[in-house]
């Protein structure tokens, strides 16, 4: 930016959480993903000048927000009742389930949340996966010290790996990135018809109706179907 006394020109700095393939994840150093090219190209039919990315643990980007650090969240997030009453989000962007991976060459293939009883459980901080182990699994099939919460879902897929834990929750894109990836495979799905927007600050209308506007935008002129091409095969 400018940074010119008094100047008003409008910028977004934006911050994601990488290592959540393929919608953030770093390749070669580099910050890629759909949500980067996204996010980017979404800009880009607005007014605002895009000032580059700031990276966080997830469950530190509504705070970052909130503390002016960032002015929009492109992480996968979904859209919750919980977090609407922090700050505001876009127009839905891309859909989701929940998904149950476990290792690949193991003899442990649950079918269903009650098969995860009495096993251990890891899924990311704070996040909507974390969500549906505290609902559907803690106190009820596994007991508090059976889940393993982790930093990122790239350290509990290791874990998973490892032999630590038996199976980990998560976004089912990213689980299907994972499973293509290293060697963990789809168990289930477990339904939640979740729905990703951009964080913006509660209030913030001006990048809110600017960043709708681009997500039409970007719908209409192609651009948004050759993402998921590029990053989802679809
Ligand atoms: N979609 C999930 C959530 O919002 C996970 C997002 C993520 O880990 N980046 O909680």
């Amino acid at each position: 930016g400018s940074g010119g006394s008094g100047g008003s020109e409008p910028t977004i700095t934006a911050g994601t959480a990488p290592g959540f393939p393929p919608f953030e994840m770093k390749e070669g150093g580099d910050l890629v993903g759909f949500d980067v090219d996204l996010l980017e190209a979404v800009v880009e039919e607005t007014d605002y000048s895009f000032e580059g990315w700031e990276e966080f643990e997830f469950d530190s980007l509504i705070p970052a927000l909130n503390n002016d650090n960032i002015d929009v969240i492109a992480a996968a997030m979904t859209i919750t009742d919980d977090r609407d009453e922090n700050i505001d989000f876009s127009d839905p962007y891309y859909s989701a389930d929940q998904s149950i991976i476990v290792r690949a060459d193991g003899d442990f293939s649950p079918g269903s949340l009650d098969d995860l009883s009495d096993r251990p459980i890891g899924a990311q901080k704070g996040t909507t996966g974390e969500g549906v182990v505290n609902e559907e699994l803690v106190g009820s099939r596994i007991t508090e010290g059976q889940y393993n919460a982790y930093d990122n879902y790239v350290l509990a897929v290791q874990d998973l790996e490892n032999g630590n834990i038996d199976a980990v929750v998560l976004d089912q894109p990213v689980a299907e990135t994972f499973a293509a990836n290293r060697p963990v495979s789809v168990a289930f799905v477990y339904e939640t018809g979740e729905r990703y927007g951009f964080g913006i600050r509660e209030g913030d209308s001006d990048r809110q109706s600017a960043l709708n506007d681009g997500l039409s935008t970007v719908r209409e002129n192609g651009t948004y179907e050759e993402l998921t091409q590029t990053w989802f095969g679809e």
